[in-house]
């Protein structure tokens, strides 16, 4: 039984803290903020509820395998929704569909889409299905420390079969020709914090994970899993420790001892970070126990951040269903631009999500009231300013209310706006990204940064920033890999 200190209770860490109390650890959590579960905190104000990041329950089969562990089943803890629609579509101003739960159906909207759609979607799911099972086999719950782990020969069989070298956008291009079946089967890079053309073909797992697996939500929302994970964590003795940041990590040779906090210092046998990589390394750790350099830092892919306004409207929005993507005509060079370090300004014409979580949740909002999430990619590291957000926040909703036919401004009775400082403040997020790091062939399984120290046997790392990358899912993965080299106690997989 060793003594461990996790820092922060994104579902990282919460994940990490349930995984070696089980093993018998003794564990504890220490965290910057108020309340548990990282970007997906939760906000409230006069009866509208906000799940302030993660929205989209995806990959069910990985809460499955996570929740297994502990011999339950997400269905016994939250109550899960299939959406239907998955969710609604409005290509610029012209247009708007709906990607159903039914893949007949979608079938059916893809022929009318472009000639022969439904049996080239056919095609296309089905290699991303063989796709998915092989990176749930292969590359998804392994850690990777060396090319050759990368390399054997068994992946390298597979690497043809993967297109791990062909950007996601040549790969879709093969498959279809009009613009709108492209960017359905395109909008999900926005979840790898990528773009098309930065992002390899191989993710185009994620339309497995879409139109197969489908869009489920959690009744109560996203914290209804966060607060499920603490009380596993709490049953089985974790301690949690909220508005208790973490200031330093001390070290004895190649030893992390223990952290320092502004209410004390904390011996520890091994720590696992679960806060922002970068502000760790940057900021808790001596240059020469760090694994990056800075200029390492400066030279990554950075995923989008964003800014996001939660409204509380106190009527119903009927022209929104729960989850709704509004595609700019120019999407190409607007995902470009997010990511071009050169270029960086608040863009004219972006493209945007809408959630509306009280369209399934009655408990999101009073009766008769919608709860709306409107979020907007941005580029990390941009100024940002209560000037440059108020504007930015009335042409948003100025292009929204023109495309719904309807004023939400005047029906609007709670606001709040969270924006690139907010991402920097609330979760110590390096340039303010929301998501950490981008999904580019250069920032893929090996290539992200390592779970376990380069300078310290007994300090780990899970989380976004990790292999195997961003979303939830993708997190509790994280900590399952770092929970077997802890167990293992040697490096490497
Ligand atoms: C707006 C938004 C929407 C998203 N939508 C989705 C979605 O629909 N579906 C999906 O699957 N994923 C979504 N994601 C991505 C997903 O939320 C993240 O990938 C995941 O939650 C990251 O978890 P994490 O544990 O790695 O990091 P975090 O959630 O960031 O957790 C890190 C924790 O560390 C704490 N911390 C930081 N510094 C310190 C310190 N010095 N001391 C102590 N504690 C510290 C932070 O406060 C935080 O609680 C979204 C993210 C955002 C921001």
């Amino acid at each position: 039984m060793k003594d461990v200190i996790v820092v922060g209770s994104g579902f990282g860490g919460l994940a990490q803290a349930a995984l070696l109390a089980k093993d018998g650890h003794k564990v504890r959590v220490f965290e910057k903020n108020e309340q548990p579960g990282g970007r997906a905190s939760v906000y409230s104000e006069k009866g509208y509820t906000f799940d302030m990041g993660p929205s989209w329950y995806l990959m069910p089969d990985v809460f499955e395998r996570y929740f297994q562990g502990f011999g339950k089943r997400p269905s016994e803890l939250f109550d899960l929704v299939r959406l239907d629609p998955s969710y609604r579509i409005f290509f610029g101003d012209q247009k708007q569909v709906d990607i159903s739960s039914e893949l007949e159906a979608n079938y059916a909207l893809f022929d009318t889409l472009e000639e022969g759609g439904g049996d080239k979607l056919r095609t296309y799911l089905d290699e991303s299905r063989e796709k998915y099972d092989v990176a749930i086999k292969e590359l998804l719950y392994r850690d990777y420390n060396k090319l050759t782990d990368f390399l054997d020969r068994r992946l390298l069989a597979q690497g043809r079969k993967l297109h791990l070298f062909e950007n996601l956008d040549s790969f879709v291009n093969k498959h279809f020709t009009s613009d709108e079946a492209k960017k359905i089967v395109e909008y999900s890079v926005g979840f790898l914090g990528g773009s098309p053309k930065n992002t390899p073909s191989f993710y185009h797992i994620m339309s497995h994970i879409d139109f197969n697996l489908g869009v489920w939500y959690p009744r109560g929302g996203m914290r209804e899993i966060a607060a499920k994970m603490v009380e596993l964590c709490e049953d089985m003795g974790v301690e949690f420790r909220y508005n208790e940041p973490v200031t330093r990590l001390e070290f004895e040779g190649r030893r992390v001892k223990g952290v320092v906090t502004p209410q004390g210092s904390y011996s520890a046998d091994i720590v696992v970070m679960n806060a922002d990589y970068a502000h760790s390394e940057l900021e808790l750790v001596d240059p020469k126990h760090r694994s990056y350099s800075e200029r390492y830092w400066e030279k990554r892919v950075l995923a989008p951040s964003a800014m996001v306004a939660y409204l509380g409207v106190n009527r119903k929005v009927e022209q929104l269903v729960h989850h709704n993507l509004f595609l700019d005509e120019d999407w190409a060079n607007g995902f470009e631009a997010i990511f071009d370090r050169n270029n960086h300004k608040w863009p004219d014409t972006p493209s945007y999500y809408v959630n509306v979580p009280s369209r399934t949740d009655p408990t999101a909002a009073p009766d008769g009231c919608d709860t709306l999430f409107v979020l907007i990619p941005l580029s990390p590291g941009l100024e940002d300013t209560p000037e440059l957000r108020e504007a930015f926040y009335d042409r948003i909703m100025g292009d929204l209310e023109r495309k719904l036919g309807t004023d939400i401004r005047s029906s609007i009775e709670v606001k709040r706006i969270f924006a690139l400082n907010d991402f920097k403040e609330r979760y110590n997020a390096y340039e303010g990204t929301a998501l950490g790091l981008s999904h580019t062939l250069g920032q893929t399984a090996l290539f992200r940064p390592v779970h376990r120290s380069k300078k310290a046997d007994n300090l780990y790392y899970t989380g976004h920033y990790c292999h195997p990358g961003i979303g939830v899912p993708m997190v509790l993965i994280s900590s399952q890999i770092v929970r077997d080299l802890i167990a293992k106690g040697t490096k490497g997989a």
